[in-house]
């Protein structure tokens, strides 16, 4: 309505491709788990960054999105609550004995997957949500008897992650989330196939991508990976 598009062009906000929910302003205006929203208070967030306010109530929406921000405007906390809050209420019903993952994230490098990672304990603590890493210099038993313990996510990059599916079996048909963070450089990496392969194994999962650019070939990959998703871009140097 009009005064969704008032508040969207005041925070520089600029959505295509369908309908979102309107930005929210804070935190506590989401229906989140009152642990959830201690642990962003605790991380010292007073209120969601611009990408946050729209990102966050779009993904819980259940869209697919792409979503462009520059760096360091919190991206991260944009996906991995939403996560966080999808997988919580997934534990909290009953019936859910097996503990399959329900949400991955990839990212180019090691680096960033122990980041966000971190970033996703300490938000999701107290909480019925465990993380595992799985990344290349780490022993692979290891990544696979923690999936094999029952987690909530997984975070890794697209090269080991192919390498432990090739070698063992893991199911990853109650993934509902698939992220893929800093989809530009994931291609630039050369990771392209490797993400499709990923994408191959899950059923048809919501997607959240997340970049600081948009190139012509991250359009590409997000119009092949889903039909229907909704762009969020920030700031002007985006459009
Ligand atoms: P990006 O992925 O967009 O480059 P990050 O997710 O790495 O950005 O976030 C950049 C920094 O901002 C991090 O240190 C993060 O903890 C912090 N941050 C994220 N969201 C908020 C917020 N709502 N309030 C204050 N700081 C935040
Ligand atoms: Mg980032």
């Amino acid at each position: 309505d009009e005064h969704t598009e008032k508040l969207r062009k005041k925070l520089d906000i600029c959505v295509e491709g369908g309908f979102l929910p309107a930005p929210i302003l804070s935190f506590s205006s989401l229906n989140l788990h009152l642990k959830l929203v201690q642990n962003i208070e605790a991380a010292g967030y007073e209120m969601p960054t611009p990408v946050q306010m729209q990102a966050i109530p779009a993904a819980l929406s259940g869209k697919s999105l792409l979503v462009s921000a520059e760096t360091g405007s919190g991206k991260t906390a944009s996906y991995i609550i939403p996560v966080i809050k999808k997988c919580a209420d997934c534990r909290g019903t009953p019936n859910q004995s097996l503990k399959k993952p329900l949400a991955m994230v990839l990212t180019p490098t090691r680096e960033l997957c122990i980041q966000v990672e971190e970033q996703a304990k300490l938000l999701g603590k107290g909480l019925p949500f465990k993380t595992a890493l799985v990344v290349g210099g780490d022993a692979m038993a290891k990544q696979l008897y923690r999936i094999q313990q029952g987690v909530e996510l997984i975070v890794g990059t697209p090269g080991r992650l192919i390498d432990i599916l090739t070698k063992h079996e893991i199911e990853l048909d109650d993934v509902r989330i698939l992220v893929l963070d800093e989809i530009d450089c994931m291609l630039e990496k050369g990771f392209r196939d490797q993400v499709l392969q990923l994408f191959t194994a899950l059923s048809q999962p919501q997607v959240l991508m997340f970049s600081a650019t948009i190139p012509e070939e991250v359009k590409k990959l997000a119009s092949s990976v889903t039909k229907d998703v909704v762009r969020i871009s920030i700031g002007m140097q985006n459009r």
